[in-house]
């Protein structure tokens, strides 16, 4: 685990940042607690910080305070204060200021070993718990919550320039499917076309039942030759059932991030294309636009310069 250790007493940091070495935790060793918070940070991948209860510039109490804030749901930071083995109250108080856990000065190996088993444990579980939330069970895929968190990241870098493209995905007649073989078969088909789709470079999250959203860092003309590709790919599905193989189409619609966009905005406009593309006989790309345009058709727009979608 990488470890940051804050003890401006010399013999103390060299005697704990020596007992993790000794376990092969990765340590960075500071002074002063201003300059370990920077460090921290800047480090998305330390996992745990330990300090002293009186580092220079700030005290340890502090720090635990200031660390905490750093931590997220996805980036947890396990926070521990050394004090002198006879101040109970400067411990306690610790663990009401974000402090995880408190360790007792001099640092005992097997003790100090022992809290960043717990840490490793604390940290591990966070990570399944974090993944739990974010990923949609059947598919694997991200679920609808934490697409949308992704996308409003992604929505803010084309704020200052990055292309951005929103394809959404739907299966034709899905119904019938499920009617026809049953609920399993169903499940197969939306985990057959999630795997397609998760072969592209996009983040890609299942909105619901059977459908599915795309956000790729591309202008327009290749998220549609993309979406024209999957339809492709779609097409040639075969979801195994005895006696005869399940066959299914999807539907996209596509549509650019355009200044000033929200993701609802894109994802809408999408939506609205994926909408035309069931009305005009599914199993076909259509890009936003007014009107919306076939994919032939689009590609010709954008071919001859006029602005779509
Ligand atoms: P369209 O071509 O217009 O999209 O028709 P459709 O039949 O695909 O559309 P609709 O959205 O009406 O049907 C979706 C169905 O998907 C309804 C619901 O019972 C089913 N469904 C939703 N979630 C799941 C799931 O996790 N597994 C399975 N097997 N079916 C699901
Ligand atoms: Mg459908
Ligand atoms: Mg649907």
């Amino acid at each position: 685990m990488r470890v940051v250790l804050v003890e401006p007493a010399l013999a103390e940091a060299q005697s704990v940042a020596g007992l993790l070495k000794a376990r092969h935790h990765d340590v960075t060793v500071f002074a002063d607690g201003q300059a370990a918070l920077a460090y921290l940070k800047n480090h998305s991948d330390i996992g745990a910080l330990i300090t002293s209860d009186e580092p220079l510039s700030m005290s340890g109490i502090e720090l635990c305070w200031e660390a905490r804030l750093v931590a997220t749901t996805q980036r947890p930071i396990y926070v521990m204060m050394m004090s002198a083995a006879d101040d109970d109250g400067k411990l306690s108080e610790a663990l009401d200021s974000g402090a995880d856990d408190v360790l007792r000065k001099p640092a005992v190996a097997e003790e100090l070993y022992a809290r960043l088993r717990a840490a490793e444990r604390f940290a591990s579980m966070q990570r399944e718990l974090v993944r739990l939330a974010t990923t949609d069970s059947l598919t694997g895929m991200y679920n609808r919550r934490a697409f949308f968190e992704n996308a409003a990241e992604l929505c803010s870098r084309a704020q200052s320039g990055y292309a951005l493209s929103a394809i959404m995905i739907d299966i034709d007649h899905f119904k019938k499917i499920n009617d026809a073989h049953g609920h399993d078969v169903g499940d197969d088909a939306i985990c057959a076309v999630a795997r397609e789709a998760m072969l592209e470079r996009a983040i890609i999250g299942r909105l619901g039942g059977e459908e599915f959203a795309m956000l790729l860092d591309r202008a327009l003309p290749e998220a549609l030759a993309l979406a024209e590709r999957l339809r492709l790919q779609m097409e040639a599905i075969q979801i195994g059932v005895e006696g005869a193989p399940v066959k299914l189409t999807c539907s996209f619609g596509v549509s650019q991030w355009e200044t000033g966009h929200t993701v609802d905005r894109l994802l809408k406009r999408a939506d609205m294309a994926l909408y035309e593309a069931k009305l005009n006989g599914r199993n076909r790309v259509m890009a936003a636009g007014d009107p919306p345009l076939t994919y032939s058709e689009a590609g010709r727009v954008v071919r001859s310069g006029r602005r779509t979608a």
